[in-house]
């Protein structure tokens, strides 16, 4: 670790021990839960098994996908040190406690999934336990990683425009008039528009009038 270059930070995403991932998950997720452990040595499998020690070190190689929106990926995200803000943390919404760990400087990616039957194991070992979560969190710091995990080897096909690092383009929405970076847009004909006014928009508008009355019901 270079003295003096950003400590705190680089503190975090080193490669520590499972109990020291546990307090700063911990304090980054809000409380500790089975998520938090399965999370966190989902991660340092993957890792791992890429042949990434120390994620600090590495943080500038590594990219991350996650496959759900829940308690497991705020630890994975502890771990690797991986962020949305950093592009180095990507997130599918496939609903499913997984992750994928890709190294680009040599390619080596695999992916880690939590096993379906990791939870029934984990409720076994301790029957005494009348609260089955507290069970389960014991249970998932102490289990076989291949009780708790399925491993695969993989490829993940990486576009420029994907990668951390400056925005490779930037262009203005023809109908909004708000920016778009890095190949998000939508060309019809010689228009260029952003993907919500091409017709991809989650949200409708609303009037000040709708709103009251949406607020009152
Ligand atoms: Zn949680
Ligand atoms: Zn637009």
């Amino acid at each position: 670790m270079k003295v003096g270059a950003n400590v705190s930070t680089e503190k975090i995403a080193e490669m520590k021990t499972l109990n020291e991932y546990i307090d700063l998950a911990g304090q980054s997720h809000g409380h500790i839960c089975p998520g938090q452990i399965l999370g966190i040595r989902l991660a340092m499998l993957g890792l791992r098994s890429i042949g990434i020690d120390d994620p600090v070190k590495a943080r500038k190689r590594l990219l991350t996908f996650v496959e759900i929106d829940r308690c497991a990926t705020d630890a994975v995200s502890v771990v690797t040190g991986c962020r949305l803000g950093k592009r180095s943390l990507k997130y599918l919404d496939y609903g499913k406690v997984a992750a994928t760990f890709v190294d680009l400087e040599t390619g080596r990616a695999v992916r880690v999934a939590a096993r379906e039957d990791a939870r029934a194991k984990a409720k076994a070992m301790f029957p005494a336990t009348t609260d089955s979560s507290q069970a389960q969190l014991e249970a998932y710091k102490v289990m076989e990683n291949d009780d708790l995990f399925i491993l695969q080897a993989v490829r993940v096909k990486l576009k420029p425009e994907d990668l951390p690092g400056r925005p490779r383009s930037r262009v203005t929405c023809a109908q909004c008039g708000e920016g778009v970076n890095d190949g998000r847009e939508s060309r019809q004909g010689d228009r260029v528009l952003c993907r919500s006014c091409a017709g991809e928009r989650y949200y409708e508008l609303v009037t000040s009038d709708q709103q009251e009355s949406e607020v009152m019901r």
